[in-house]
């Protein structure tokens, strides 16, 4: 069955832990463009130069930019359908996703809003850090990396942080997030097609939501 979902929230709501989940039990295709931004940063390409400093500084890149990242993904297709993260964040982000999915004769199917509070965010975000090889997320707090210095899920001995993963950024995001994101909970509430779950709760509890949701 092809599901195409949007999940919605600030920095730090656990978007990309709940897509890495639906991607391994429905065979969706996670499109992330924070991910896809870092990588073309990694590949030193002119557009990755491009949007560093715009990143590190919590700020949001072009719509042109991100919206042609998704074009590209989309025109590649998926059998399981496709999970955007972090992807709309502007009304016309949003606006060029609809017409991107008629365009294929697709639709959304759910846009799911990941409800946190503020003070978590800070929290969980300063104490981020991901696996080098796989991308597992951990957390200093919540979920350390084991003590052998292994991956639980690959056995990678590299972990990483984010450089945007700083208080002064994230304080940026997080406006950014309440400017120009969080309209979008209006914007698909009136389509019809929002539904919000508590990001505050356990990983497992939370992806029990959003399971129910999907059905
Ligand atoms: P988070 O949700 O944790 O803030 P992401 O990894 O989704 O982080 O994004 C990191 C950064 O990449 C953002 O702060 C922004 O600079 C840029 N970015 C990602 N997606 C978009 C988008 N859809 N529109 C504009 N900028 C984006």
């Amino acid at each position: 069955m092809t599901t195409n979902i949007i999940l919605l929230g600030p920095p730090g709501a656990g978007k990309g832990t709940q897509a890495r989940k639906l991607v391994e039990e429905r065979g969706m295709v996670q499109l992330s463009t924070g991910d896809m931004l870092r990588e073309a940063q990694a590949s030193g390409s002119e557009m990755g130069k491009k949007v560093a400093a715009v990143m590190a500084a919590g700020q949001l890149v072009t719509d042109e930019i991100v919206i042609g990242l998704i074009r590209e993904k989309l025109e590649q297709g998926s059998e399981g359908g496709f999970i955007f993260d972090g992807f709309p964040r502007t009304l016309p982000q949003a606006d060029a996703l609809g017409d991107l999915l008629d365009g294929m004769g697709a639709k959304l199917d759910a846009v799911i809003e990941m409800q946190v509070d503020d003070e978590a965010l800070v929290s969980r975000i300063t104490a981020r850090s991901t696996c080098g090889s796989c991308g597992e997320v951990y957390n200093d707090n919540t979920k350390p990396i084991p003590a052998d210095g292994k991956c639980t899920n690959c056995g990678g001995t590299e972990f990483k942080r984010r450089a945007d993963d700083n208080e002064d950024s994230l304080r940026q995001r997080l406006m950014e997030y309440y400017k120009k994101t969080s309209p979008l909970i209006g914007y698909y509430y009136a389509k019809g097609n929002l539904s919000s779950v508590n990001g505050l709760g356990e990983i497992d509890a939370v992806q029990a939501e959003i399971a129910k949701i999907l059905g």
